[in-house]
């Protein structure tokens, strides 16, 4: 990552500007956190042959691997003459709302890192219930992480408001996500145990989720169980 890259606690009115900059979809409503990403596109012509160590194809997803940041693009024009359209993916910043109690601050940064990775290995325009969903997923899996560490009821307690909350977009896409994702990580793997980076690695495939949403907990507010699914359907 650039220099240009930081991780910051801003006032609301700051995170606000921040959210419209990055057209992120939650921020219609209060913002907790935004990461502000961009791609710069590049364009030239070419006559020889492909440069060296082109990543046409998107970068895999696995353990502590760089992220080529980098992706080519051949037009072929009826001439005969190729153009090449470089992009360059990067993430700017992540902010978050000051003065968040420290396991919300977590959580809501853990969020917004899982749209900085799916923005640097270049993941396909998701529904938002898919994109937020997996989002909630981070955040739930560092929270999930937090409580097993510290044994804290303050942890389970943000556990059960994540796993409970009735929006459509946030609250659907998380029991999606994490149906998925206990049952990816229940069937057998291909040598040793499954890992995020693998489930990633399906989301990005599918593009969608791949089993149907559990039912809402009782309790879960107006909206309930069977909240409808926005964006494509693929
Ligand atoms: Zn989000």
């Amino acid at each position: 990552m650039g220099s240009s890259n930081q991780m910051r606690l801003a006032v609301l009115q700051a995170l606000s500007a921040l959210c419209q900059e990055s057209g992120s979809f939650h921020h219609d409503r209060c913002p907790l956190g935004v990461t502000v990403s961009s791609v710069q596109m590049e364009q030239w012509h070419a006559h020889g042959p492909d440069p060296p160590g082109s990543p046409f194809s998107l970068p895999p997803i696995a353990g502590r691997q760089a992220v080529p940041q980098r992706a080519a693009v051949k037009v072929q024009r009826a001439s005969g003459e190729r153009s090449m359209v470089s992009k360059t993916f990067e993430v700017r910043g992540i902010a978050a709302l000051v003065d968040l109690p420290r396991l919300q601050l977590g959580a809501v940064l853990a969020h917004e890192l899982c749209h900085a990775f799916m923005h640097l290995f270049r993941f396909p325009r998701l529904p938002p219930v898919v994109t937020e969903g997996v989002c909630e997923l981070w955040a739930w899996l560092w929270l999930s992480a937090s409580a097993a560490a510290e044994g804290g009821e303050e942890a389970a307690a943000r556990l059960r408001l994540l796993e409970r909350n009735a929006d459509p977009v946030y609250g659907a896409g998380l029991r999606q996500a994490k149906a998925c994702f206990d049952e990816f990580m229940a069937a057998p793997g291909d040598g040793g145990p499954r890992t995020l980076p693998e489930f990633m690695k399906l989301v990005r495939r599918k593009r969608r989720w791949w089993v149907a949403e559990p039912a809402a907990p009782a309790g879960g507010g107006r909206h309930g169980a069977g909240a409808r699914r926005r964006g494509r359907k693929r």
